[in-house]
């Protein structure tokens, strides 16, 4: 995809995000604050203080927005959610370099909460991706008890599976056994 690394990042950011909550499949990847630091430090979200319940609780309902944008039934309706979580939001650009990372540019409010700051940054990389006319690579997983989400970043854009290695590799398996059964 034709997209900057920090574009990446934020894309990267907002799957992780996505699939934390039990409304893909699993049990609630942010069950409480521990969770949540580990999640920042891992996406190397910078600048957030002290992480509180209330943090918590607006981390998910974003989570839950951006959720509705990966499962949008077209483009329309991604545009019109996406919209929603945009205009909830503060957008302050602001050019940037951080932690060893090149010349880039923020898009959360200097003094943003947690879930402003990945509402902003999340929120603009899907806005560039729509404008691109690239909503198809906002996929959920094929495999039947996985609701996964993620962004498919093959050049044909064929990508069906979450991760190759895991479902990839479970309905492979699944498909031979059914292949020899037959
Ligand atoms: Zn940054
Ligand atoms: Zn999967």
């Amino acid at each position: 995809m034709p997209f900057g690394h920090d574009m990446v990042h934020s894309l990267a950011t907002v799957v992780e995000l996505v699939n934390t909550s039990p409304s893909t499949g699993g049990d609630e990847g942010l069950p409480g604050l521990p969770e949540l630091a580990a999640f920042v430090e891992a996406r190397e979200v910078s600048g957030i203080g002290a992480l509180t319940a209330r943090d918590l609780g607006q981390v998910r309902i974003v989570r839950e927005a951006f959720h509705r944008v990966f499962t949008a039934a077209d483009q329309p309706t991604a545009v019109r959610t996406l919209n929603a979580l945009l205009s909830e939001t503060r957008i302050t650009p602001r050019l940037t370099e951080h932690d060893g990372h090149p010349l880039h540019v923020h898009y959360h409010a200097a003094d943003a909460t947690l879930a402003e700051h990945l509402a902003a940054d999340c929120g603009v990389a899907l806005a560039h991706l729509l404008v691109e006319g690239e909503v198809e690579r906002l996929r959920t997983c094929a495999a039947p008890d996985c609701d996964r989400v993620f962004v498919d970043e093959s050049r044909n854009r064929s990508r069906v599976y979450c991760d190759s290695r895991t479902c990839g590799n479970r309905m492979h398996v699944a498909a031979y056994r059914a292949r020899r059964r037959a």
